[in-house]
C-alpha cells in the first residue's frame, strides 16, 4: 500500500506545480492552500483571518482548531471533509421553520432580511420581529456561540476582565451579556421559585458592601475603601450586607440578601418567603430569627450550637454553600453590592451542581416572553439591591 502523503506536503507540491498561480483555482487547490499557508506561515496571519468576518475570538479559534485538525488527516480524507462541509452548507441554507409571532402567537410569514437578520411578519397582528424578538439575546451582535461561551465562563467564576480578554471582546459588552444572563436567572427564580423542602439548613454570612464601578459621593458614611482593604469597625457592622441562605440536604440552595449587619426576623421572613415547602425541618445555629421563622410557618426548628454538633445536627451544607460564595467573590475579585442578589441567582444555580446548567441557561436567554426580556437598560436599573 502507499504511503499516504501528509497534507502539507500534498499542498505544497499542489502549490509548486500549479502552472499559471493566476488561473482560478478549485475549490480543492484553494482548501490546500489555505493549509499550506497554515503551515509556512506565523500564526497570526496563518489563516488570511481579514478576510473573515470574526466577531470575536472565539470564531477564530474554531477555524484554527479545524485547519490545524484538518492537516493530520492524509490527502484520501481530504475529499470526504470536502464533500462533508459542503452537505454542511446545503443543510443551513435550507428553509428553516418560521417561528411564531412573539407578540400574540399566530402564524408569520418572513419579511425580508436586515443586515443579515430573517425578518417576520405576524399574518395576525401585522407585527414584525426577529428570532431573537422579546429574549434575551435581542439586538445583540453575537450569536448562540459566543452567548455560550459567556454562559460558560459565568457559571465557572471567571472575572470580567479574564472573560474580555480570553474571548477577545469589549469589557462592555460582556458587562452586559454577563448581567443579561444573570437578570435571566434572576427572573427565573421570580417566575419559578425555589422551594426548599424536608431538612432544610438556613444561616447567614457576611460579605463587605463594594462601591465597585460606582463614584463614592464626597458627603458618603464611610471612608472609601482600597481594593482588598478590610472593615473599619470590629465585628458585623453596617460595612457588611449579609447574605442569608438555606440549603435542602439532598436538594436546592437559596441565597438572597436584603439588608446590612445581622439580619432580624422581618428580614428573614422576608427572604424566605415562599420558598419553604409544607414539611420543612430547619437546622440552623439558634439565631432568634431563623426560630421565629420556624414558629411563623409551623416548622421545626432544630438549633445546633458550636456545642452539640455532630451525627445529624449540623449546619455544614449552608456553611459549604456560603464558603462557596466567597470563593467566587475572590475570583470576581469583589462584587458591587447593587448587584448582590443578581448573582445569588447565580450561586444557588450553580452551587445545586447540575450537569446542564449551561444549556438550561442557554434556553432561559433563548426564551422570549416579553415579561422576561432584558434590555442594556435592563441592566442598568433592574432590581437593584439598594440597602
Ligand atoms: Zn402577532
Amino acid at each position: 500500500m502507499r504511503v499516504l502523503l501528509s497534507v502539507t506536503a500534498a499542498a505544497q507540491q499542489c502549490l509548486t506545480s500549479t502552472p499559471n498561480p493566476r488561473a482560478p483555482l478549485s475549490q480543492r487547490a484553494k482548501f490546500k492552500v489555505i493549509v499550506a499557508n497554515s503551515v509556512a506561515n506565523p500564526i497570526k496571519e496563518r489563516y488570511n483571518m481579514e478576510n473573515i468576518t470574526c466577531r470575536s475570538g472565539i470564531m477564530e479559534n474554531k477555524l484554527i482548531k479545524l485547519i490545524n485538525l484538518v492537516q493530520k488527516l492524509p490527502e484520501v480524507c481530504l475529499d470526504d471533509v470536502i464533500e462533508h462541509v459542503e452537505g454542511l452548507i446545503e443543510k443551513n441554507t435550507e428553509e428553516k421553520p418560521v417561528p411564531p409571532c412573539p407578540h400574540c402567537g399566530s402564524n408569520a410569514k418572513r419579511n425580508g432580511s436586515k443586515d443579515g437578520t430573517q425578518r417576520f411578519k405576524c399574518k395576525t397582528c401585522g407585527k414584525t420581529y426577529v428570532k431573537t424578538t422579546n429574549t434575551a439575546m435581542y439586538n445583540s451582535h453575537f450569536g448562540e456561540a459566543t452567548w455560550k461561551q459567556v454562559i460558560m465562563v459565568t457559571v465557572n467564576g471567571v472575572s470580567l476582565d479574564e472573560t474580555a480578554k480570553s474571548l477577545s471582546l469589549a469589557h462592555s459588552t460582556v458587562f452586559n451579556m454577563r448581567h443579561k444572563i444573570l437578570l435571566a436567572l434572576e427572573s427565573e427564580e421570580l417566575h419559578d421559585p425555589t422551594v426548599l423542602d424536608k431538612v432544610c439548613e438556613m444561616d447567614d454570612t457576611y460579605v463587605l458592601e463594594s462601591l465597585k464601578g460606582t463614584k463614592i459621593a464626597d458627603n458618603y458614611w464611610r471612608e472609601p475603601r482600597k481594593h482588598g482593604a478590610v472593615a473599619q469597625k470590629r465585628g458585623v457592622s453596617n460595612e457588611y450586607v449579609s447574605i442569608s441562605a438555606g440549603v435542602q440536604r439532598d436538594g436546592d440552595a437559596y441565597a438572597q440578601s436584603v439588608t446590612r449587619a445581622t439580619p432580624g426576623k422581618d428580614d428573614i421572613s422576608a427572604v424566605f418567603n415562599g420558598h419553604l415547602g409544607e414539611a420543612v425541618l430547619i437546622v440552623c445555629d439558634g439565631a432568634a430569627s431563623y426560630n421565629a421563622l420556624g414558629e411563623a410557618c409551623g416548622s421545626i426548628v432544630i438549633n445546633v450550637s458550636e456545642e452539640n454538633r455532630g451525627g445529624f445536627s449540623h449546619i455544614n451544607t449552608v456553611n459549604g454553600f456560603h464558603s462557596f460564595i466567597k470563593g467566587r467573590y475572590n475570583d470576581y475579585r469583589g462584587v458591587a453590592t447593587k448587584y448582590l442578589n443578581r448573582y445569588n441567582s447565580l450561586f444557588s444555580r450553580v452551587y445545586r451542581g447540575d450537569a446542564y446548567l449551561v444549556d438550561k441557561i442557554l434556553g432561559i436567554i433563548q426564551f422570549n416572553d416579553v415579561q422576561r426580556y432584558h434590555s442594556i437598560n435592563d441592566v442598568k436599573t433592574l432590581n437593584l439591591l439598594d440597602i
